[in-house]
């Protein structure tokens, strides 16, 4: 037994071994990325529910990595923000975003607000207010064109600074939507206590919508609750005509998935934007 115990003590070492590597060439091949520029965002349009309309895009990053291909965000997010490498591309992405919003403008098309995922290590920082508020106006967009996605993991240290920050985001008009709704611990106590706009209900809910009876119930519970509170909803990862139906039927007021458009770039994006525009 204690052979065997030694073995499996031997095989746990270098398979962590093996993750530290991994995830300090990660971060090394990262830096490079960022330097180089060889990342990118994608748009992923978001569609009004009662009218069909797009309302708004959230950004994504992707980063198309030189020998291995396409590294998702859910990868490499968390590594950035292991590293403190998530505050120049924190940056980076808020202003690309504004920088291509503004674009969009220009090409005569508007009405449209930019959401942009905001790691709560980056939200937590100093002057980030300031550096919003820089941002508009380096790009001349005013604060209800943009709206940042937070999640309530941002209120495990320090919720009244949190709460703080969100107020004087409110004040320059931005709008803030809750992402991963319905995933975290205590979503609901906290709705009362934040100044927030939207929540976005978690695409596990919407995926299981169809083989999970519960998963409807919560979903309904969650858009009459949330509708109580004068809060927009967006249901996340809507793939199918049946989940589309569903959340009308709910009164879900804003749609976004792959059913629709899946995330695209830049190009994409304002060609789709022109071809809604004309139907
Ligand atoms: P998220 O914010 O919850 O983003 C939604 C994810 O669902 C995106 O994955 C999107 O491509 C995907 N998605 C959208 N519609 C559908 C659908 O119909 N079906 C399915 N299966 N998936 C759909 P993605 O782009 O891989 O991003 C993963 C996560 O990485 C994001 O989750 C977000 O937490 C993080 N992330 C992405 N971009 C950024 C960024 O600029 N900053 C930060 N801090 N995080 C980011
Ligand atoms: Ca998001
Ligand atoms: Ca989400
Ligand atoms: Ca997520």
């Amino acid at each position: 037994a204690k052979q065997q115990g030694r073995n499996h003590f031997q095989w746990y070492t270098s398979d962590l071994n093996e993750r530290v590597c991994e995830h300090a060439r990660l971060r090394n091949e990262l830096q490079k990325a960022i330097e180089t520029q060889s990342l990118k965002l994608h748009y992923q349009p978001q569609i009004e529910a009662r009218t069909g309309r797009v309302a708004g895009v959230e950004a994504l990053l992707r980063w198309e990595h030189p020998e291995k291909g396409y590294i998702s965000p859910a990868v490499f997010v968390p590594v950035a923000e292991d590293s403190g490498q998530i505050i120049p591309l924190s940056l980076w992405v808020l202003d690309t975003a504004c920088a291509q919003l503004r674009q969009l403008g220009e090409q005569g098309i508007t009405g449209i607000s930019m959401a942009v995922n905001i790691s709560p290590m980056h939200f937590q920082r100093g002057h980030f207010v300031q550096f919003i508020q820089t941002v508009l106006e380096k790009h001349g967009l005013c604060g209800e064109q943009l709206e940042l996605e937070i999640t309530e993991s941002l209120l495990l240290h320090n919720a009244e600074q949190a709460i703080d920050t969100l107020h004087r985001l409110k004040a320059l008009g931005v709008r803030i939507a809750l992402d991963d709704f319905g995933t975290g611990f205590s979503s609901l106590s906290y709705l009362k206590r934040l100044p927030i706009d939207k929540i976005k209900i978690d695409r596990s809910f919407i995926q299981e919508l169809s083989t999970d009876c519960h998963d409807a119930a919560i979903i309904q519970g969650i858009i009459s609750m949330a509708q109580h509170l004068s809060l927009t909803v967006v249901a996340e990862g809507v793939e199918t005509e049946s989940q589309v139906a569903f959340l009308k039927g709910c009164r879900c007021n804003v749609l976004q998935g792959y059913y629709f458009a899946k995330p695209m770039k830049y190009e994409a994006l304002e060609i789709f934007l022109r071809e809604q525009k004309e139907t």
